[in-house]
């Protein structure tokens, strides 16, 4: 890409070549040059700024943002879970969604394209709520073994007492 130094003089050649009848000294030219310059800086300028303005408004829009405000895989920290649309911070998205955005976690995901596979909660809180799950199904295998375990001896003395009575 041209600078703007290269852009202004390209201009004023051009301009120049435009009208060959006119003499132009080369202080006249270079005259030209520095005032397209500063105008194509000035121009160059205002898009920035104009570009760090709309960048800002963005981030402060907070409710109808179309682009989330940090990268969705930033969202999910260790303890905490971050809202894409206002920037909340909170252990589990779901209930959150439903109440403040009226939205479902499939269109959450959809909407910001997160995987399946990522949980909408904190990292700790869904170790928390496996490690749950896994103990809860420990115990209940536990309680199911004994259960049987209960169970087949009671019928073997079932089963010794109506034989005995045989
Ligand atoms: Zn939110």
């Amino acid at each position: 890409m041209a600078t703007l130094l290269e852009m202004a003089v390209e201009m004023v050649k051009t301009r120049l070549a435009s009208t060959p009848s006119s003499k132009v000294s080369n202080e006249e030219m270079m005259a030209q040059i520095r005032e397209l310059y500063a105008q194509l800086l000035e121009l160059s300028k205002g898009e920035e700024e104009v570009g760090n303005r709309a960048g800002s408004a963005n981030m402060l829009g907070g409710e109808v943002l179309a682009e989330p405000s940090i990268p969705p895989k930033k969202a999910f920290k260790k303890d905490k879970v971050i809202c894409l649309i206002c920037g909340k911070e909170m252990k589990t998205l779901s209930r959150h969604l439903k109440a403040a955005h009226e939205m479902s976690p499939k269109e959450y995901r959809q909407k910001f394209g997160i995987d399946k596979k990522q949980p909408l909660a904190a990292k700790t809180y869904s170790e928390n709520r496996r490690q749950m799950a896994i103990v809860r199904g420990l115990g209940e295998n536990l309680a199911k073994a004994r259960a049987n375990k209960r169970k087949s001896r009671e019928k073997g003395k079932l089963e010794k007492v109506v034989n005995n009575e045989e």
